[in-house]
């Protein structure tokens, strides 16, 4: 059988049922990758063996009669910004190239707790900062649905490898966008959730304020088993919330839409946005009505900021992050160093990419004293008033509906030299995760064989609420489960 064909719950199913063993399930995996990686590009490394050892003792625990988690068997694919015990831990940076990780992130302990196999760590931009995944210190991950673009980022490796077929399911991050974007670009469902809702426990931090781990799949019944496997409170992080996600998948099953008011907010529909896009999203939207909601046009007067705001909240708190990374506690070390400071700085000059450096330069010049009120201070201030839109639009509506991102995938290199345009494209996310709000990008339709993403976005911890309204419209459309063709 072809395992690599199968979505989470129908493989954990079949696994259950001893249609197709643990091992036949990773071994179809990681056939699949190398079959297509060298085209893909969309992993930094697999643990092939490691994930066949797993599958069998999974086998053998099988054959004893025990049953197994909810992911029990299934492959699964890790961004490489996660932390789990022994394995590297690049996040596609030369300065962490061959950092081990100490210690496992939660989600990464709660995914193996439910029996799933890890088979891969996937390439995405250095540091999680980028759009198409071409900040990579190594390497540029292609689309599925078409070589020659993007796949976003900077998830992107994990969105490409479901989207190709190599597991069902992969685990991203999303500051700004990184998970519902690739997610949109690749046709699959992508979630950000609340803030808090998941440990970032094991998280390699570029923004903690903003900083949401969340799925990825080819369904949103499969990403909310994924969400509620990997979901609630983590005493090993200080903000993450005191809640559990409870029964996520069955409330999607029974998702329903009637008499749910659904805001269209007026900013989202912009006049850089790709014509047809705009089109299908739109038609997208009169869906929900079609199903029993109720469409109120909204406004969300502080959209024009966020891109603003974002690039001054995000690069201060990177710069308070990343200064770790010294050439003293982790990973590179310069061999010229002279005294304490050259090795510092001739480490940092050698271990980051020129996007890291600019945001690192950005963000301690927003941070500098003279400049902290004028930016960093102010930042903060237009941030609440972001916020508070969504507090007002949430008294008239239950969700928003929107676009993910303004455009089809673009070309690689297209953007590649031109950071302002690459910071556009996450015009539509940057706001839910300012707000902290949760959003799902659930496809919405093709157009000229790319796919285009709609974001479900609704009130803190209505995490569940989200997906339901993602299930709801998945079902009258029909693009999911599907395993992109690899053109081009
Ligand atoms: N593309 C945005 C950035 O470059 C968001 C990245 C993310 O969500 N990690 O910062």
């Amino acid at each position: 059988m072809d395992s690599w064909k199968l979505g989470a719950l129908e493989l954990a199913a079949a696994v259950a049922a001893g249609k197709v063993s643990c091992r036949a399930a990773a071994a179809d995996s990681l056939a699949r990758i190398e079959a297509l990686e060298p085209k893909l590009k969309a992993l930094m490394r697999t643990c092939g063996e490691d994930a066949l050892r797993r599958a069998d003792a999974l086998d053998a625990r099988l054959a004893r009669g025990e049953k197994l988690g909810a992911l029990g068997g299934v492959p699964v694919v890790l961004k490489d910004n996660l932390c789990w015990e022994g394995h590297v831990a690049s996040c596609s940076s030369k300065i962490l190239e061959n950092y081990r990780a100490p210690y496992t992130a939660t989600v990464v302990e709660r995914l193996l707790a439910a029996d799933a196999v890890v088979v891969a760590q996937s390439n995405m931009d250095e540091f999680a900062m980028g759009s198409s995944t071409e900040n990579s210190a190594f390497q540029t991950t292609r689309n599925p649905w078409d070589l020659a673009r993007a796949p976003g980022g900077s998830s992107g490796g994990s969105a490409a490898a479901v989207a190709a077929g190599y597991a069902p399911l992969a685990l991203g991050s999303d500051t700004g966008g990184s998970i519902r974007q690739p997610a949109g670009f690749c046709g699959l469902v992508g979630m950000k959730p609340t803030y808090g809702a998941v440990s970032r426990y094991g998280l390699v931090a570029f923004s903690s304020s903003l900083d949401q781990i969340g799925p990825f799949a080819r369904s949103v019944a499969d990403a909310a088993l994924f969400f509620q496997t990997i979901a609630g409170h983590d005493p090993k992080d200080s903000t993450s919330a005191q809640w559990q996600p409870g029964d996520v998948l069955g409330k999607v099953r029974t998702a329903d839409v009637r008499g749910k008011r659904f805001g269209v907010p007026k900013e989202y529909f912009i006049d850089g946005m790709e014509k047809p896009v705009e089109a299908a999203v739109r038609a997208a939207i009169a869906k929900f009505r079609e199903l029993g909601g109720q469409l109120v046009e909204i406004s969300l007067p502080h959209t024009g900021y966020a891109v603003a705001i974002y690039y001054i909240v995000a690069t201060a708190e990177c710069s308070s992050n990343l200064a770790r990374f010294d050439g003293v506690h982790y990973g590179h070390r310069s061999k010229e160093a002279g005294d304490l400071v050259g090795l510092c700085s001739q480490t940092r000059r050698e271990g980051f990419g020129p996007e890291v450096k600019r945001r690192i330069m950005l963000g301690t010049y927003a941070l500098s004293s003279g400049y902290y009120d004028a930016y960093y201070l102010k930042a903060l201030k237009v941030r609440a008033l972001v916020k508070r839109d969504f507090d007002r639009a949430f008294e008239q509506c239950d969700y928003v509906l929107c676009p993910t991102s303004p455009t089809v995938p673009f070309k690689i290199g297209e953007r590649a030299d031109d950071p302002l345009a690459m910071y556009l494209s996450d015009i539509f996310t940057i706001s839910t995760n300012l707000a902290g709000l949760p959003g799902v990008s659930v496809p919405c339709a093709m157009v000229d064989g790319l796919p285009v993403g709609m974001q479900v976005i609704g009130r803190d911890f209505d995490d569940a609420g989200v997906l339901a309204c993602a299930a709801a419209f998945e079902r009258t459309a029909d693009l999911a489960g599907r395993i992109a063709p690899m053109k081009g």
